[in-house]
């Protein structure tokens, strides 16, 4: 299976200036899944030839902008511009239904074009092909936050969105051979619903069966400034999990031996 970013920025400063971009990640195991379709997430796929016509499921956290402004263009891409009923949609209860402060992130004419809806909560199970999807819990400014850990046959993949750090967040994503997680904030600089370096030190530190990468997304501003590069370093010296910074065009691809990295190079449209 392989996964390839979409981009690595998150938070309000960093999207508006796209410093880094926000388009989120693209999964290939036995199905095709967008994570987190952000601000670019179209433009930055096709950059990479990562055709949204090809998509089998997208599957959206929550319903903040730097992580669902694209989902209605992925939706019309997955359904090839809805002529087709078509894919599958995994998404929290505020991206589909809206809430107190926010209309839906999908309007009802792209809810109608789709094959399948599932408004998930924690504990939630998905089966995608020969995978199963399970849905984690967040603890976050939309209370209806919702993240994922996958089984795959090359093993458990996690993805941690927004959170700020709740105890059973470590027992959940214990095992996992790689976890994504929006690490918003370097040390010494918390803020609420949001994840720290210090956070997932202590997260890691704790976890008897360790990820073999960590990958940290969702740079904030702070982060950004900070250099989390130097950030990952430090959470890799003092837990011994391989820490990497993820960022637009990176691929990670994992078998049942190794995981590899590379950059794809980008085509650039005229
Ligand atoms: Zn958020």
């Amino acid at each position: 299976m392989e996964i390839v970013f979409l981009g690595s920025g998150g938070g309000r400063f960093i999207t508006i200036t796209q410093m880094r971009s926000t388009g989120g990640f693209f999964l290939k195991s036995s199905k095709n899944i967008y994570v987190d379709p952000g601000p670019g997430a179209l433009v930055r796929s096709w950059r990479y030839k990562i055709d949204p016509r090809k998509l089998d499921a997208i599957f959206v956290s929550h319903r903040h902008v730097d992580h669902c402004n694209d989902t209605e263009v992925m939706v019309e891409g997955m359904t090839i511009g809805v002529t087709k009923k078509r894919g599958i949609l995994i998404a929290s209860k505020s991206v589909v239904e809206g809430d107190e402060t926010h209309t839906p992130a999908i309007s009802k004419y792209h809810l109608d074009s789709l094959e399948e809806i599932y408004v998930v909560k924690p504990g939630d199970k998905i089966k995608l092909g020969e995978d199963e999807m399970s849905i984690t819990p967040s603890v976050h400014s939309d209370p209806t936050t919702i993240g994922f850990r996958l089984k795959t046959k090359e093993g458990y993949i996690s993805y941690i969105p927004d959170t700020e750090y709740f105890k059973e967040l470590k027992e959940i994503h214990e095992g996992s051979r790689v976890i994504i997680a929006s690490v918003t904030r370097p040390k010494d600089m918390k803020i609420p619903y949001h994840l720290t370096v210090e956070d997932v030190v202590y997260m890691l530190k704790d976890m008897k069966e360790k990820p073999e990468l960590f990958i940290m997304s969702h740079v904030g501003m702070k982060m950004h400034f900070a250099n989390p590069y130097k950030e990952a370093q430090f959470i890799q010296n003092v837990t011994g999990v391989k820490t990497i910074v993820a960022k637009e065009g990176l691929r990670v691809r994992i078998t049942e031996n190794e995981i590899t990295l590379k950059t794809l190079r980008p085509i650039r449209n005229v």
